[in-house]
Protein backbone atom coordinates (compact mmCIF):
# COMPACT_ATOMS: atom_id res chain seq x y z
CA UNK A 1 0.00 0.00 0.00
CA UNK A 2 1.41 3.46 -0.87
CA UNK A 3 2.39 5.81 2.11
CA UNK A 4 0.50 8.49 2.79
CA UNK A 5 2.42 11.69 2.60
CA UNK A 6 2.60 13.95 5.35
CA UNK A 7 5.60 16.36 6.99
CA UNK A 8 6.70 13.74 9.65
CA UNK A 9 6.36 11.11 7.14
CA UNK A 10 8.07 11.88 4.18
CA UNK A 11 11.67 11.82 3.62
CA UNK A 12 12.32 15.10 1.70
CA UNK A 13 14.99 14.70 -0.93
CA UNK A 14 16.84 17.14 -3.29
CA UNK A 15 15.10 16.89 -7.24
CA UNK A 16 18.83 17.49 -8.32
CA UNK A 17 20.06 14.38 -6.87
CA UNK A 18 17.30 12.33 -9.34
CA UNK A 19 17.50 10.63 -12.59
CA UNK A 20 13.79 10.01 -14.13
CA UNK A 21 13.95 6.47 -13.12
CA UNK A 22 15.11 7.04 -9.33
CA UNK A 23 12.25 9.99 -9.53
CA UNK A 24 9.65 7.46 -11.06
CA UNK A 25 10.61 4.75 -8.15
CA UNK A 26 10.79 6.99 -5.61
CA UNK A 27 7.32 8.73 -6.10
CA UNK A 28 6.20 5.22 -6.67
CA UNK A 29 6.50 4.68 -3.03
CA UNK A 30 3.86 7.24 -2.13
CA UNK A 31 1.54 5.78 -4.75
CA UNK A 32 1.78 8.32 -7.71
CA UNK A 33 1.82 7.65 -11.42
CA UNK A 34 5.01 7.39 -12.98
CA UNK A 35 4.12 9.90 -15.47
CA UNK A 36 4.33 12.49 -13.18
CA UNK A 37 7.96 12.48 -12.62
CA UNK A 38 8.33 13.34 -16.84
CA UNK A 39 6.20 16.11 -16.10
CA UNK A 40 8.46 17.06 -13.30
CA UNK A 41 11.39 16.89 -15.17
CA UNK A 42 10.23 18.95 -18.41
CA UNK A 43 9.28 21.69 -15.90
CA UNK A 44 12.49 21.76 -14.43
CA UNK A 45 15.18 21.43 -17.23
CA UNK A 46 12.90 22.88 -19.43
CA UNK A 47 11.10 25.69 -18.50
CA UNK A 48 13.58 26.30 -15.44
CA UNK A 49 10.12 25.88 -13.33
CA UNK A 50 11.13 25.04 -9.92
CA UNK A 51 8.03 25.91 -7.63
CA UNK A 52 5.44 23.16 -8.04
CA UNK A 53 2.78 26.00 -7.35
CA UNK A 54 3.58 26.99 -11.02
CA UNK A 55 3.09 23.38 -12.20
CA UNK A 56 -0.11 23.77 -13.83
CA UNK A 57 -0.62 19.77 -14.78
CA UNK A 58 0.15 18.20 -11.05
CA UNK A 59 -3.40 18.78 -9.60
CA UNK A 60 -3.39 21.22 -6.43
CA UNK A 61 -3.45 18.25 -3.96
CA UNK A 62 -0.66 16.80 -5.41
CA UNK A 63 1.61 20.12 -5.60
CA UNK A 64 0.87 20.22 -2.24
CA UNK A 65 2.07 16.61 -1.25
CA UNK A 66 4.98 16.88 -3.79
CA UNK A 67 6.35 20.49 -1.20
CA UNK A 68 6.70 17.02 1.46
CA UNK A 69 9.12 15.00 -0.65
CA UNK A 70 10.69 17.29 -2.77
CA UNK A 71 13.11 20.59 -2.43
CA UNK A 72 14.99 22.31 -5.44
CA UNK A 73 17.69 23.05 -3.36
CA UNK A 74 20.69 24.68 -5.16
CA UNK A 75 24.21 24.60 -3.09
CA UNK A 76 24.25 29.26 -2.26
CA UNK A 77 26.63 31.07 -3.94
CA UNK A 78 28.98 32.24 -1.47
CA UNK A 79 30.79 34.39 -3.79
CA UNK A 80 30.95 35.06 -7.72
CA UNK A 81 34.59 36.89 -8.84
CA UNK A 82 34.84 38.08 -12.87
CA UNK A 83 38.27 37.73 -14.08
CA UNK A 84 39.31 41.10 -16.79
CA UNK A 85 39.35 37.97 -19.43
CA UNK A 86 36.20 37.00 -18.72
CA UNK A 87 36.25 34.05 -16.72
CA UNK A 88 34.23 34.11 -13.66
CA UNK A 89 34.41 31.77 -10.70
CA UNK A 90 31.86 30.47 -8.33
CA UNK A 91 32.43 29.44 -4.51
CA UNK A 92 29.19 27.24 -3.06
CA UNK A 93 28.78 26.57 0.06
CA UNK A 94 28.38 22.72 0.38
CA UNK A 95 27.47 22.28 4.12
CA UNK A 96 29.25 21.68 7.18
CA UNK A 97 31.44 24.61 6.65
CA UNK A 98 32.68 23.46 3.52
CA UNK A 99 32.95 24.79 0.19
CA UNK A 100 34.07 24.69 -3.64
CA UNK A 101 34.94 26.20 -6.50
CA UNK A 102 33.46 25.91 -10.06
CA UNK A 103 34.69 28.21 -12.95
CA UNK A 104 33.31 29.28 -15.99
CA UNK A 105 35.88 29.81 -19.39
CA UNK A 106 34.60 31.47 -22.15
CA UNK A 107 36.40 30.50 -25.52
CA UNK A 108 35.31 31.71 -29.06
CA UNK A 109 32.71 28.92 -29.71
CA UNK A 110 32.32 27.62 -26.07
CA UNK A 111 31.28 28.34 -22.43
CA UNK A 112 32.57 25.51 -20.84
CA UNK A 113 31.96 25.24 -17.15
CA UNK A 114 34.91 23.43 -14.86
CA UNK A 115 33.15 21.73 -11.67
CA UNK A 116 34.44 20.12 -8.76
CA UNK A 117 33.72 16.57 -7.45
CA UNK A 118 35.36 16.23 -4.34
CA UNK A 119 36.10 18.39 -1.23
CA UNK A 120 39.71 18.22 -1.29
CA UNK A 121 41.52 15.62 -2.93
CA UNK A 122 43.57 12.67 -1.76
CA UNK A 123 45.77 12.09 -5.29
CA UNK A 124 47.67 15.12 -3.79
CA UNK A 125 49.39 16.20 -6.76
CA UNK A 126 52.43 18.39 -5.97
CA UNK A 127 51.60 21.32 -8.31
CA UNK A 128 48.02 21.30 -7.53
CA UNK A 129 46.21 23.70 -4.60
CA UNK A 130 43.60 21.44 -4.20
CA UNK A 131 45.65 18.70 -3.64
CA UNK A 132 47.25 20.27 -0.71
CA UNK A 133 44.21 19.81 1.21
CA UNK A 134 43.37 16.10 2.43
CA UNK A 135 39.64 14.72 0.89
CA UNK A 136 36.85 15.75 3.14
CA UNK A 137 34.17 14.34 1.24
CA UNK A 138 32.89 13.71 -1.91
CA UNK A 139 30.38 15.95 -3.26
CA UNK A 140 26.87 13.90 -4.09
CA UNK A 141 24.93 14.19 -7.65
CA UNK A 142 22.97 16.78 -6.27
CA UNK A 143 25.91 18.89 -5.40
CA UNK A 144 27.71 18.71 -8.92
CA UNK A 145 24.00 19.01 -11.13
CA UNK A 146 23.81 21.35 -8.50
CA UNK A 147 26.68 23.62 -9.80
CA UNK A 148 25.72 22.91 -12.77
CA UNK A 149 21.97 24.27 -12.49
CA UNK A 150 23.56 27.35 -10.30
CA UNK A 151 26.03 29.36 -12.83
CA UNK A 152 23.56 28.11 -15.92
CA UNK A 153 20.98 30.22 -14.05
CA UNK A 154 23.26 32.98 -13.18
CA UNK A 155 24.77 33.46 -16.47
CA UNK A 156 21.57 32.96 -17.75
CA UNK A 157 20.30 36.02 -16.55
CA UNK A 158 22.61 38.18 -19.10
CA UNK A 159 21.53 35.51 -22.06
CA UNK A 160 24.23 33.23 -21.63
CA UNK A 161 24.17 29.25 -22.11
CA UNK A 162 26.73 26.58 -21.20
CA UNK A 163 27.79 24.51 -23.76
CA UNK A 164 30.12 22.40 -21.92
CA UNK A 165 31.60 20.38 -18.86
CA UNK A 166 34.84 19.23 -17.88
CA UNK A 167 35.34 17.40 -14.51
CA UNK A 168 38.60 19.36 -13.86
CA UNK A 169 38.02 21.25 -10.66
CA UNK A 170 38.92 20.23 -7.52
CA UNK A 171 39.08 16.39 -6.44
CA UNK A 172 39.83 12.94 -8.84
CA UNK A 173 36.42 12.01 -10.25
CA UNK A 174 36.76 8.77 -10.78
CA UNK A 175 37.68 8.68 -7.14
CA UNK A 176 33.78 9.45 -6.80
CA UNK A 177 32.73 7.46 -9.65
CA UNK A 178 28.99 6.68 -8.10
CA UNK A 179 28.15 10.69 -7.99
CA UNK A 180 30.03 11.78 -11.02
CA UNK A 181 28.57 9.06 -13.28
CA UNK A 182 24.86 9.75 -12.25
CA UNK A 183 25.63 13.60 -12.21
CA UNK A 184 26.83 12.93 -15.85
CA UNK A 185 23.08 10.96 -16.66
CA UNK A 186 21.84 14.18 -15.77
CA UNK A 187 23.36 16.44 -17.46
CA UNK A 188 23.60 14.12 -20.54
CA UNK A 189 19.85 12.57 -20.92
CA UNK A 190 17.39 13.95 -22.85
CA UNK A 191 14.95 14.50 -19.98
CA UNK A 192 17.57 15.86 -18.39
CA UNK A 193 20.05 18.83 -19.60
CA UNK A 194 20.55 17.35 -22.34
CA UNK A 195 24.01 18.56 -23.52
CA UNK A 196 25.95 16.08 -25.86
CA UNK A 197 28.41 13.48 -24.38
CA UNK A 198 30.81 15.21 -26.62
CA UNK A 199 30.79 18.35 -24.83
CA UNK A 200 31.17 16.58 -21.33
CA UNK A 201 34.74 15.26 -20.30
CA UNK A 202 35.89 13.92 -17.42
CA UNK A 203 39.57 14.53 -16.39
CA UNK A 204 41.60 12.03 -14.37
CA UNK A 205 45.26 11.87 -12.88
CA UNK A 206 45.25 7.99 -13.94
CA UNK A 207 43.03 6.14 -11.62
CA UNK A 208 43.39 2.97 -13.98
CA UNK A 209 40.56 0.53 -11.97
CA UNK A 210 37.95 3.08 -13.03
CA UNK A 211 39.19 4.64 -15.98
CA UNK A 212 36.47 2.16 -17.87
CA UNK A 213 33.39 3.79 -17.14
CA UNK A 214 34.43 6.97 -18.74
CA UNK A 215 34.41 5.17 -22.32
CA UNK A 216 31.10 2.87 -20.87
CA UNK A 217 29.72 7.04 -20.64
CA UNK A 218 30.72 7.80 -24.14
CA UNK A 219 31.85 11.13 -22.68
CA UNK A 220 35.50 12.30 -23.39
CA UNK A 221 38.80 11.67 -21.76
CA UNK A 222 41.57 13.87 -20.54
CA UNK A 223 44.07 12.58 -18.42
CA UNK A 224 46.22 14.64 -16.16
CA UNK A 225 50.11 13.62 -17.26
CA UNK A 226 52.41 16.46 -16.57
CA UNK A 227 55.44 13.50 -16.64
CA UNK A 228 57.23 12.66 -19.61
CA UNK A 229 58.42 9.23 -17.67
CA UNK A 230 57.60 7.56 -14.60
CA UNK A 231 60.82 8.76 -12.45
CA UNK A 232 59.38 12.46 -13.03
CA UNK A 233 56.07 11.73 -13.02
CA UNK A 234 56.06 9.88 -9.60
CA UNK A 235 57.64 13.00 -8.10
CA UNK A 236 55.27 15.15 -9.28
CA UNK A 237 52.01 12.80 -8.94
CA UNK A 238 52.24 9.93 -5.88
CA UNK A 239 49.71 8.13 -8.21
CA UNK A 240 52.02 7.48 -10.59
CA UNK A 241 54.02 5.15 -8.38
CA UNK A 242 50.74 2.63 -8.13
CA UNK A 243 49.97 3.26 -11.72
CA UNK A 244 52.82 3.98 -13.64
CA UNK A 245 52.70 5.17 -17.09
CA UNK A 246 52.91 2.10 -19.54
CA UNK A 247 49.55 0.87 -17.58
CA UNK A 248 48.29 4.16 -17.72
CA UNK A 249 48.83 4.65 -21.52
CA UNK A 250 47.62 0.87 -22.03
CA UNK A 251 44.46 2.30 -20.66
CA UNK A 252 43.97 5.24 -22.89
CA UNK A 253 44.41 3.01 -26.15
CA UNK A 254 41.48 0.84 -24.65
CA UNK A 255 39.60 4.12 -24.24
CA UNK A 256 40.74 5.15 -28.26
CA UNK A 257 39.46 1.13 -29.07
CA UNK A 258 36.38 1.85 -27.51
CA UNK A 259 35.12 5.11 -28.79
CA UNK A 260 37.18 6.42 -31.99
CA UNK A 261 37.84 9.73 -29.61
CA UNK A 262 41.32 11.07 -29.26
CA UNK A 263 42.19 11.25 -25.38
CA UNK A 264 43.50 15.33 -24.37
CA UNK A 265 46.69 14.86 -22.51
CA UNK A 266 47.07 17.80 -19.86
CA UNK A 267 50.82 18.54 -19.41
CA UNK A 268 51.30 21.01 -17.20
CA UNK A 269 54.94 23.11 -17.86
CA UNK A 270 56.85 23.51 -14.48
CA UNK A 271 60.18 25.57 -15.13
CA UNK A 272 63.18 23.65 -15.58
CA UNK A 273 61.29 20.17 -14.62
CA UNK A 274 59.09 19.58 -17.48
CA UNK A 275 59.55 22.48 -19.80
CA UNK A 276 63.24 21.60 -21.72
CA UNK A 277 63.87 20.68 -25.18
CA UNK A 278 64.71 17.05 -24.71
CA UNK A 279 61.36 16.59 -22.30
CA UNK A 280 59.13 17.74 -25.72
CA UNK A 281 61.18 15.18 -27.32
CA UNK A 282 60.51 12.31 -24.73
CA UNK A 283 57.21 13.61 -24.04
CA UNK A 284 56.49 13.07 -27.80
CA UNK A 285 58.18 9.13 -27.81
CA UNK A 286 56.27 8.48 -24.88
CA UNK A 287 53.14 9.54 -26.95
CA UNK A 288 54.18 8.06 -30.35
CA UNK A 289 50.69 5.43 -30.70
CA UNK A 290 48.75 7.17 -28.50
CA UNK A 291 46.07 8.59 -30.31
CA UNK A 292 45.87 12.04 -28.89
CA UNK A 293 46.20 15.64 -28.45
CA UNK A 294 48.51 17.72 -26.20
CA UNK A 295 47.38 20.53 -23.69
CA UNK A 296 50.41 22.30 -22.52
CA UNK A 297 49.61 24.22 -19.46
CA UNK A 298 52.01 27.02 -17.95
CA UNK A 299 52.06 26.45 -14.21
CA UNK A 300 49.73 28.31 -12.56
CA UNK A 301 51.73 29.80 -9.81
CA UNK A 302 50.24 29.47 -5.94
CA UNK A 303 51.39 30.43 -3.18
CA UNK A 304 53.93 27.96 -1.39
CA UNK A 305 53.90 25.69 -4.62
CA UNK A 306 57.15 25.65 -4.73
CA UNK A 307 57.33 25.57 -8.54
CA UNK A 308 57.76 27.90 -11.00
CA UNK A 309 55.94 29.14 -14.04
CA UNK A 310 58.30 28.82 -17.09
CA UNK A 311 59.49 32.31 -19.33
CA UNK A 312 56.97 32.75 -22.46
CA UNK A 313 60.11 32.12 -24.31
CA UNK A 314 60.78 29.09 -23.07
CA UNK A 315 56.87 27.97 -23.35
CA UNK A 316 56.18 28.48 -26.75
CA UNK A 317 60.08 26.73 -27.70
CA UNK A 318 58.67 23.70 -25.92
CA UNK A 319 55.14 24.01 -28.37
CA UNK A 320 56.95 24.58 -31.57
CA UNK A 321 59.13 21.43 -30.68
CA UNK A 322 56.14 19.31 -30.26
CA UNK A 323 54.86 20.82 -33.74
CA UNK A 324 58.07 20.04 -35.33
CA UNK A 325 58.02 16.36 -34.08
CA UNK A 326 54.34 16.28 -35.56
CA UNK A 327 52.37 16.09 -32.44
CA UNK A 328 48.83 17.62 -32.21
CA UNK A 329 49.47 20.08 -29.74
CA UNK A 330 47.62 23.11 -28.04
CA UNK A 331 49.44 25.64 -25.99
CA UNK A 332 46.62 26.56 -23.53
CA UNK A 333 46.09 30.39 -22.98
CA UNK A 334 46.10 30.54 -18.82
CA UNK A 335 42.59 32.10 -17.78
CA UNK A 336 41.06 33.86 -14.81
CA UNK A 337 44.92 34.10 -12.94
CA UNK A 338 43.62 37.52 -11.44
CA UNK A 339 40.30 35.56 -9.52
CA UNK A 340 42.94 33.09 -8.69
CA UNK A 341 40.65 30.56 -10.98
CA UNK A 342 43.17 29.17 -13.17
CA UNK A 343 44.12 25.65 -13.73
CA UNK A 344 45.62 23.80 -10.48
CA UNK A 345 44.08 27.10 -8.49
CA UNK A 346 40.86 25.78 -7.03
CA UNK A 347 40.77 25.15 -3.43
CA UNK A 348 38.30 25.62 -0.66
CA UNK A 349 37.94 29.28 1.10
CA UNK A 350 39.21 27.70 4.67
CA UNK A 351 42.59 26.44 3.21
CA UNK A 352 43.71 29.37 1.52
CA UNK A 353 47.63 29.61 1.41
CA UNK A 354 48.45 29.34 5.41
CA UNK A 355 47.70 25.53 6.11
CA UNK A 356 50.14 24.15 3.87
CA UNK A 357 53.17 22.06 4.49
CA UNK A 358 55.84 22.81 3.05
CA UNK A 359 59.52 21.06 2.49
CA UNK A 360 62.54 20.99 0.39
CA UNK A 361 62.96 18.18 -2.72
CA UNK A 362 65.07 18.07 -5.94
CA UNK A 363 62.90 16.34 -9.32
CA UNK A 364 64.53 15.87 -12.37
CA UNK A 365 67.85 17.24 -10.92
CA UNK A 366 66.18 20.88 -10.33
CA UNK A 367 65.78 21.84 -6.24
CA UNK A 368 62.06 23.05 -5.62
CA UNK A 369 60.57 23.32 -2.16
CA UNK A 370 57.07 21.54 -2.32
CA UNK A 371 54.03 20.20 -0.51
CA UNK A 372 55.30 17.42 1.50
CA UNK A 373 53.86 13.92 0.40
CA UNK A 374 55.47 10.77 -1.43
CA UNK A 375 51.95 8.62 -1.71
CA UNK A 376 48.65 9.68 -2.94
CA UNK A 377 46.17 9.09 -0.55
CA UNK A 378 43.84 6.17 -1.71
S1 LIG B 1 45.45 17.70 -10.06
FE1 LIG B 1 43.40 16.79 -9.77
S2 LIG B 1 43.86 14.73 -8.99
FE2 LIG B 1 45.74 15.93 -8.70
S3 LIG B 1 45.54 16.73 -6.59
FE3 LIG B 1 44.71 18.29 -8.00
S4 LIG B 1 42.51 17.88 -8.01
FE4 LIG B 1 43.51 16.03 -7.21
Amino acid sequence: MAEAINESTSQIRNFYSFTLEGLEAYLKQYGKEKFRAQQIFKWVYEQRVTDFDLMLNLSKDLRAELKNLITFELPPILKHLISVDGTQKFLFDVRDGNSIEAVVIPSDDRLTLCVSSEIGCNMACHFCFTGKQKLKRRLEISEIVGQFMQVQDVIGQKGLKLSNIVFMGMGEPLDNPEAVFGAIDVIHSPWGVNLSRKKITVSTSGLIPEMYRVSEAKVRLAVSLNGYNDDVRSQIMPINKKYPLRDLLNECKRYYRATGDKITMEYVLLKGITDQISHAHELVKLLRDVPCKINLIPFNEHPGSGFERPSDETVQAFHTECMGLGAQVLLRRTMGRDIFAACGQLTTKVDRPESMDISNSKIGGVNVRSFSSGQPRV
